[in-house]
């Protein structure tokens, strides 16, 4: 009898740590820091199971407890230790009026917002001088680069790693109304695709690689596309206005939209390459 609750807890035990292990991977990989901030926050929830007799409550209150944990980590730890270690940044969340992230929820409180601060400082420079000549225009970015450690890449953006990345959202026009909209027509911006039109170049039949449009085939099941239209005269300016400054390395873009858009004879802009994701949803700025 004895052997069989020994091998009962010992299962319970494993359970445990097999649940564990898979919640700390899991916020490593979305979050950087989290994993980290479980691991520390694990003995007070072993502490709070002898203090709340239903199951549920005590879940409950080491869930809430958690997540006020992490909240109050990623806004006042995180900032100063990601500066100190790799001199990295976050990106404005509320204090610009014209640069802001498409989804706070997703992009700031998972930490992927990060930047060197020349970068930050370029970005709200583009951002003002698009609310000057659009009066009313808001510039989105999307993910940036994780807090800390140059060469740790923000999954599933390999080259999202030095805090010198960033993804930017295109500017849209709601169709019925053909009002600008602010930001893109999904939650994160990602898949919302301004595909080729008839005549121009498809980098899907040239590639062969359906894998590159993952995205773009999953979120279509979760908006009207037909009822969105890409803001071609808000998005040209706003890619041309980063390829003006000087610290900016590279723009990736799909080639059908660089040519519609009018950017052909910009040198800074490329073609990602087949093995990427479509760059017809956003472009990518390396400085
Ligand atoms: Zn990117």
């Amino acid at each position: 009898m004895l052997g069989v609750k020994t091998a009962v807890q010992e299962s319970c035990k494993m359970g445990r740590f097999i649940k564990n292990l898979i919640i700390i991977v899991v916020f490593t990989l979305f979050t950087q820091v989290g994993g980290l901030i479980w691991l520390a926050f694990l003995p007070f929830y072993q502490w709070l199971k002898g203090k709340f007799v239903p199951k549920w409550e005590y879940r409950l209150v080491g869930i809430t407890s958690f997540t006020c944990i992490y909240c109050l980590v990623s806004l006042y730890i995180v900032p100063p230790l990601a500066k100190w270690q790799c001199g990295r940044v976050p990106l404005p969340i509320f204090s610009d009026s014209n640069l802001k992230p498409h989804n706070v929820l997703y992009f700031c409180l998972l930490n992927h917002h990060y930047v060197r601060p020349a970068v930050k400082e370029s970005c709200e420079k583009v951002a003002n001088q698009m609310a000057i000549r659009f009066p009313g225009t808001k510039t989105y970015y999307l993910d940036a680069n994780f807090p800390f450690f140059n060469g740790y890449p923000l999954e599933p953006h390999f080259t999202h790693r030095n805090g010198t990345t960033v993804d930017m959202a295109f500017d849209w026009l709601d169709v019925k109304s053909g009002n600008p909209m602010n930001g893109a027509p999904t939650t994160l911006a990602y898949g919302a695709s301004a595909k080729p039109l008839q005549g121009e170049v498809d980098m899907e039949e040239k590639c062969g690689n359906f894998l590159r449009s993952f995205e773009m085939r999953v979120t279509k099941h979760f908006y009207k596309e037909e009822s969105y239209k890409l803001d071609e005269t808000r998005t040209a300016e706003l890619i041309q206005l980063f390829s003006n400054q000087k610290s900016v390395h590279k723009i990736l873009l799909e080639p059908h939209l660089k040519t519609r858009l009018g950017l052909d004879k910009i040198d800074k802009i490329r073609f990602q390459g087949c093995k990427a994701a479509r760059h017809d949803d956003h472009f990518h700025v390396i400085w």
